[in-house]
This record gives C-alpha cells, structure tokens and sequence, in this order.
C-alpha cells in the first residue's frame, strides 16, 4: 500500500439501525424476529457510508460485519468495491487493521447499560453486566476505538440510538454522527425512516472526509484498570483475567472482577 491509499474500515454491528428494537428476552440472538430486517438495514447504512467514501475519493473501504457471530449482512447487496471482514473467533477487534486506514466508521452500534437506550449492552446481555475502565463504564464503541487508536487510526464517524451517540461523545467529540432513532426503552424507540438514516449517513460520511484533518485518535494508556462485571456466578470465579505481575484479577463481591489490563487487545485474548 502506498502512503496515498486512502482505504478506511466500518464496523457493523446492528443493534443501533434504523427501526430496530429486537425481541424482549433475546435482543438480536440468532434466530430472533428482528434480526433479518437489522440485517438488511445495516447493509443499507453500511453501503450509505461506503458509497460516500467511495465518493470522496477512497481507494479501499473494509466492512466488518461485527455482530454476533459475524454472518449477518447481505454481501451481494454490498458495493462491489468493499472488502467484506466476516465470522467470528480470530480474537481480533478490527481484524488486520493497521497503520495506514485513514479512518473507522461505526455503524448500528448499541449503549452500554443504561436505563431506557435500546438494546443496550456490553459483547453480551445475557453474561455481562458492565465493564469500566478506570472507574467509569465503557461500551463496545470505546473498546474498539481503543483498539483502532493503538493504530494511529481515528474514529471519524458513527450513527446509532440518541444515547450510544451521546457515550460515543465521550470517547470521539470530534466524530461526525448521525442519530438514527430516540430511545424510549430496551425494546422501544422512535426511529427516524430506514431510507431517510441512509440518506443522513451518506451525507455525514463526506462531512466527516472533508474534516478529516481535524480528527484525532482515541486511546487508553498502558496498563488502566479494568472491572468487568458478570451477570451469573460461574463466568466471574472462572474469569481467567491477570494482573502484569501474573496474579488473577481481584474479586470484590461474587460478580465481580477488576484488576490492571497491560493492553485494550489483552481484553480479547
Ligand atoms: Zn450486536
């Protein structure tokens, strides 16, 4: 890759697109009602912001389908021009990204936790019931930018509910955004309509390309605390987590572990 390739990644997840709300119980598991129309309008909104980039002069764009167990999208629908990043178990936040992509995208991104956000979460409802790092709750977002920022490489733009777009604000300020939906509980939102979001995402991805000097990358310095807080028993007193010095992660009630994480990639090893 030359120095001018200007290639860039969107991460896809789906629980943040237009008119979806999942199913009370189960969110967007495999096999739930709302999971095929997510699937569809994320490949909507993933090829708005792809178009746009494509638009703007990109040579590569890179989309990660980032949900579940990375098998969702309707690859045919998707620009032909697109490196489509699939399936699951690599252990990797933005497989084989690296120095060079000028930015990432997110799109359909959830909450973390919160009272009211549609399908709010962090990696997994039914298992986890926060994660923090040093002492303030984090979502998905913030990991993975985390993840692309330890590559030089900026979070220009996402589009979700009302409230993921306000945490994002915490991490990103400088990012484009585009809300696709008011949050009015778990299962419940006022969503703006699915082809008016891919019309907004559009012109949000150039707006974010023509301020793309102003973007910044988003990182955690080495060896931050990380508190990880479960759902059930099992999962926290088998949490494999240590420590740099090699001990396990502390235990400060039975659901809970926290302890010094070296890297924001240790997180997924
Ligand atoms: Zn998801």
């Amino acid at each position: 890759m030359s120095n001018t390739t200007k290639r860039y990644y969107i991460a896809v997840d789906l629980e943040g697109v237009a008119c979806t709300i999942g199913t009370p119980g189960q969110g967007l598991a495999q096999g739930s009602a709302g999971l095929e129309y997510a699937s569809l309008q994320g490949t909507r909104e993933a090829n708005a912001a792809a178009k746009a980039l494509f638009d703007c002069g990109a040579d590569e764009v890179w989309i990660w389908d980032c949900h579940g167990t990375g098998y969702n999208l309707k690859y045919d629908m998707l620009d032909k021009r697109c490196k489509i990043v699939m399936g699951a178990g690599s252990g990797k936040r933005f497989p084989c990204i690296e120095e060079g992509f000028a930015g990432v995208l997110f799109i359909g991104y959830h909450a973390y936790d919160t009272s009211d956000a549609v399908l709010c979460h962090v990696y997994s409802s039914a298992t986890f019931q926060h994660q923090k790092i040093n002492g303030s709750f984090v979502g998905e977002a913030h990991i993975d930018g985390a993840v692309a920022g330890k590559y030089c490489v900026p979070v220009i733009f996402a589009s979700s509910d009302d409230i993921c777009i306000s945490q994002m604000g915490e991490a990103f300020p400088w990012a484009e955004t585009v809300v696709t939906k008011r949050s009015l509980a778990w299962n419940s939102c006022i969503s703006d309509h699915p082809e008016k979001v891919c019309d907004n995402i559009y012109a949000g991805v150039k707006k974010a390309v023509s301020r793309i000097g102003e973007m910044q990358t988003f990182t955690y310095p080495e060896n931050f605390e990380y508190e990880i807080r479960y759902k059930r028993i099992e999962p926290a007193q088998g949490c494999h987590y240590r420590n740099p010095d090699g001990t396990l992660f502390s235990r400060p009630d039975a659901y809970t572990r926290v302890g010094v994480m070296r890297d924001v990639e240790d997180i997924f090893k």
